[in-house]
């Protein structure tokens, strides 16, 4: 039992070995990469339900990765968290995507203005640059307020309420739009919808996941959107795979959808000859 005991430690150990040597790893690969700002937008379209018409796109970061190709955020994301990197990964994601924007807008690439969403980590509400650098790069692009939008993960947001609410008021006033990113998975309660000024909720794709086939599902998921629509709050519902989840869409009025249905996460050249993939209403 003693041997097995230490073996078991050893295991342990090596275990939490490899994770701290990948850990400085990629750290370090990411401090290079912010250097070069090897961090490049991808861009997936929204669609607006009742039109099936472009409404924007949502911003996705993808990593040039010198050895690896194009990564995506589940190889490094936890530890930028971790290491607060993501703060300058963040900042090259959001001036990359408002300097697309800008330049769609500028060369009338789409009939009408579109909607530009990017995700930002919460750690940018504790940092005291963070809404002048906004303000910044709004005026430098000469970009609406109104045209882009931030989202937030639930759980995250959640985290330090008294921050968050004081933010979110300063980012509403700017008339920058926010959406609580995966909505319904982070919290308990719902009492804190009614303080933090937000603009949009984001339906988490698990609600869709299993439809048709979970009647339990659909109810849940129903059940947000009629959440969504009971606060006056716009939803948009990501993770739509198929035609069944645009049915359940259409017949429970979602309002914006997104998913692979639509479109992958594309690059700018590709989001711009993007033609909206045909659905019935
Ligand atoms: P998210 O914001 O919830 O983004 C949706 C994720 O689901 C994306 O993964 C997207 O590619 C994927 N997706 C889109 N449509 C579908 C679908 O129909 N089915 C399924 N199964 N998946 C779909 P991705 O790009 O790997 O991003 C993962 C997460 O990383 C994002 O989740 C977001 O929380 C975070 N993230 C992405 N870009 C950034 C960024 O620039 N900054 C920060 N702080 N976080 C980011
Ligand atoms: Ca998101
Ligand atoms: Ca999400
Ligand atoms: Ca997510």
């Amino acid at each position: 039992a003693k041997a097995e005991g230490r073996n078991r430690f050893h295991y342990f150990n090596e275990g939490l070995q490899a994770v701290a040597i990948r850990r400085i790893l990629v750290e370090s690969e990411l401090r290079e990469a912010i250097q070069k700002k090897s961090f490049i937008p991808y861009y997936q379209p929204k669609i607006d339900a009742k039109t099936g018409l472009l409404y924007g796109a949502e911003a996705l970061v993808r990593w040039g990765h010198p050895t690896q190709g194009m990564v995506g955020p589940a190889y490094f994301l936890d530890i930028a968290e971790q290491t607060g990197l993501i703060i300058d990964i963040d900042r090259i994601v959001i001036q990359k995507a408002c300097a697309q924007h800008a330049q769609w807008l500028a060369d009338h690439t789409f009939d009408y203005p579109i909607k530009m969403a990017m995700n930002i980590s919460v750690r940018h509400f504790k940092d005291d640059s963070f809404l002048p650098m906004l303000t910044e790069l709004l005026e430098k692009y000469e970009i609406q307020p109104s045209s882009i939008e931030l989202e937030i993960v639930e759980s995250e947001l959640v985290q330090d309420t008294d921050t968050a609410i004081a933010v979110l008021d300063e980012l509403a006033k700017m008339g920058i739009d926010v959406a609580i990113d995966d909505f319904g998975t982070g919290y308990s309660s719902l009492s804190y919808l009614k303080q933090f000024n937000v603009q949009v909720l984001k339906i988490d794709r698990s609600f869709l996941f299993d439809i048709p086939e979970s009647e339990i599902s659909s109810r849940l998921f129903k059940g947000m959107l009629n959440l969504s629509q009971s606060l006056e709050l716009p939803n948009v519902v990501e993770g739509v795979e198929t035609q069944a989840h645009v049915e359940k869409c259409l017949e429970y009025n979602a309002e914006i959808l997104q998913g692979y249905y639509f479109a992958k996460p594309l690059t700018a050249q590709e989001f711009a000859n993007y033609i909206p993939t045909k659905f019935n209403k």
